[in-house]
Formats: C-alpha cells, structure tokens, sequence
C-alpha cells in the first residue's frame, strides 16, 4: 500500500471510527504526509495507530491523539495558535493549515532546529518554531485563540491559562507523570474559566517551571 492510501485508512479506521467528525481537521489529516515527519527506519510505520519515537526519548503523537486535541480547539482559520512541546513538527503543520499562525516551543534544542528546517522545507511558513521552556507560554504572541500542550502536565500551566484569549481553549493532559486525561479549559471571561476533562491518554512529560521537575 502507498502512503497515500495508508493515510486515507489513517483517517477512516483510526480517526472518523473513532468518533472525530469535523472536516477540516479530517481533510487536513487526509493530506499532510506524516511519513515526511519520522526517521527513514520508522518510514513503514508512520500511519500505525500509535506514537512512534522521535529521538532524544520523545514521540510524534498517535494519530488519533492529534486528531482529537485538534478538534477540541475548534478552529475556524482566524486563530493564533500556541503549541507546546514541537517534536516533529507534524501537530504544528496540522494546526498551520487550519489558523492563521501558530508558534510553538520545544524544549529540546535539537528537536525544535529539525522540526523548524522541516516545517520551512514543506512550506509551512506560518509556524514560529521557538527553543525553550514552553510552560511559559510565550507573551510577545499573546492573546492566543487556542493552546496545545502535547506533553502531559502535572497541572494546566497558569502562564498558558492567562495568555489565552476570551473565548479560547487550552488543551492540554493533565495527570500523573505515566497517565493522562485531556482537559479542555475555556476562557469564558476575562476571571472566568470552564474546565472539560476527555479521553485519558499517556504522553511524556511537560518538563519546566510549571510542568514536571
Ligand atoms: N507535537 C509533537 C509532534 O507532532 O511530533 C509531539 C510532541 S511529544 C509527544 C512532546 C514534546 O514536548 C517533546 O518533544 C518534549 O521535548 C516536549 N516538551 C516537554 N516539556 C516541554 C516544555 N516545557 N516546553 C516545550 N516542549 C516541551
């Protein structure tokens, strides 16, 4: 089977089946080569219904995972959107085709480079990809319209909370360092936040000053 046909599967059997329903974030997922964000020796495995490694002992996210989270934000295409925790580079190129602009923060130095020259050489010149503590959020950017932590946290990191806009939604896995459930909070006012808790899940961990130690 070609990649192509792989990664219609991919949004069919692993992503629609499952219960994720908006267009464009399945359109999307139906066109990003997600076989160009992984090492050559994980090239036969890119559309697998799991997280592969990415080096450094991090992960690109389950498909499905990058769905779901996506479609918590509920993008319409205006929206600055910050992400947390780059890795690949392939939840910002998805994010990149449905908001306006997104920056995102990677912690590991060699990581966010790759992820950067990857994202420029496939064109995606709507992402800011920035080295550093991302549990800091990044205020030159904000007010952000959506945020995605894709490492789990030990809590919703309050810069990110704070940096979201009115109306906006933050994602994020929230839980113990081995074991996650996905938390939606919505800035509703400006002192007013509703917290949604989801799917569990089991991401690596947010590494910072308001994540793990
Ligand atoms: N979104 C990525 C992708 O599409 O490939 C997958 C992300 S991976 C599951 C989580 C990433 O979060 C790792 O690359 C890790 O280094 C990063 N990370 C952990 N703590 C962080 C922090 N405080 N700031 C920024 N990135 C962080």
């Amino acid at each position: 089977m070609n990649f192509d046909e792989q990664r219609m599967l991919m949004v069919t059997r692993q992503i629609q089946a499952r219960g994720v329903h908006d267009r464009r974030v399945l359109d999307t997922m139906a066109r990003i080569p997600r076989h160009l964000f992984v090492s050559e020796s994980r090239l036969s495995s890119a559309y697998g219904d799991f997280p592969l490694p990415i080096g450094e002992g991090q992960t690109i996210s389950q498909p499905y995972m990058v769905a779901t989270m996506t479609e918590s934000l509920g993008l319409s295409g205006n929206e600055r959107v910050l992400e947390i925790g780059t890795g690949s580079g392939y939840q910002a190129a998805v994010l990149s085709e449905l908001a306006q602009e997104v920056i995102t923060i990677e912690r590991v130095e060699s990581l966010g480079n790759a992820a950067r020259k990857r994202l420029a050489e496939l064109g995606y010149g709507n992402v800011e990809v920035i080295v550093g503590d991302g549990t800091l959020g990044w205020p030159d950017g904000a007010p952000y319209q959506g945020v995605m932590v894709t490492a789990g946290a030990p809590s919703a990191p309050t810069p990110l909370l704070q940096q979201l806009d009115v109306g906006g939604r933050l994602v994020v896995p929230v839980g113990e360092r081995h074991t996650q459930i996905l938390e939606i909070h919505t800035r509703q006012e400006k002192d007013k936040y509703k917290v949604h808790r989801e799917t569990a899940c089991r991401f690596v961990n947010l590494i910072g000053k308001h994540g793990w130690s």
